[in-house]
């Protein structure tokens, strides 16, 4: 039978529970939670004190999902006093995750940005520039001739590939 006080003394007193007793505790029946959290709210109390930790949230969009589900506040339909923006660029989100020490959320921003897919924000731009074949940069190089005329005018023979 596990004696909840005997486990918060030793533990007050610097002892480690054994880890079958930890399990018990984990494995206590709910008519037994009140005196659980008591005895976890007087280990706290006495390595913690009245400190909290705060956490902030950052959202990468905020306020204006487009899968607008009614109850939520990040809804854009939402009627509510939070933040509205577009998803940050990765380098905002990094810094502000630098600036929260949250290497966690850092990598995964690192991550997330490595995997976006950027190709259509560069067909826009290709387009924007009326670049030739701003769909297939590749195949727009090779039918413009630039490889050929620059092989030519270097005097080197050359075709149209992209290595000439
Ligand atoms: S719950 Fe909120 S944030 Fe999540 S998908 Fe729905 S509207 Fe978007």
């Amino acid at each position: 039978m596990l004696n909840m006080e005997s486990c918060v003394r030793r533990v007050l007193n610097g002892e480690v529970l054994a880890h079958a007793e930890a399990l018990a505790l984990l494995n206590l029946p709910d008519t037994d939670t009140l005196r659980l959290i008591d005895a976890a709210w007087q280990v706290r109390r006495e390595y913690f004190q009245d400190r909290v930790k705060v956490n902030v949230l950052l959202n990468a969009k905020s306020g204006i999902c487009a899968e607008d589900c009614h109850y939520c506040s990040q809804a854009k339909g939402a009627d509510t006093d939070i933040a509205r923006y577009r998803v940050m660029e990765p380098q905002e989100m990094l810094a502000q995750a630098r600036q929260a020490e949250d290497l966690v959320a850092a990598e995964e921003i690192i991550k997330s940005a490595f995997a976006t897919d950027v190709r259509p924000l560069l067909w826009k731009v290709r387009s924007d520039l009326n670049l030739s074949d701003p769909a297939d940069p590749l195949r727009g190089f090779a039918e413009s001739g630039y490889a050929q005329a620059k092989a030519e005018e270097r005097g080197v023979g050359g075709g149209a590939g992209l290595g000439a």
